[in-house]
């Protein structure tokens, strides 16, 4: 969780160094793709992978989050999605490495 807040920071200093707040601010704006949730039950659950399994964490979806940070207007929020996804698609490997061990 810690990692949905640093990662984008880190992008937006890096990307954006004299608007990093903004561009943070817009990043971390996406995290409400995570609503996507609430639609499933249980809500929460530690060892399903989000990627492909919540709406907006389905492949079309992040697909169009490829095209939307393709364009320089929507680039912040694309990104934002993308760090997002990827981060949660880092949690799936972490649990496929448990589940093996
Ligand atoms: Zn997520």
């Amino acid at each position: 969780m810690l990692l949905h807040l640093l990662v984008p920071g880190a992008a937006a200093r890096w990307g954006f160094p004299e608007r990093w707040q903004r561009a943070w601010g817009i990043m971390l704006a996406t995290m409400v793709v995570d609503l996507d949730h609430l639609l499933a039950t249980p809500i929460f659950d530690p060892r399903r992978c989000s990627i492909g399994f919540h709406p907006l964490h389905a492949w079309p979806c992040i697909a169009a989050y490829l095209l939307l940070a393709v364009f320089p207007k929507t680039r912040l929020i694309g990104m934002g999605l993308l760090i997002h996804m990827i981060l949660d698609g880092i949690d799936c490997l972490w649990m496929g490495f448990s589940a093996v061990g």
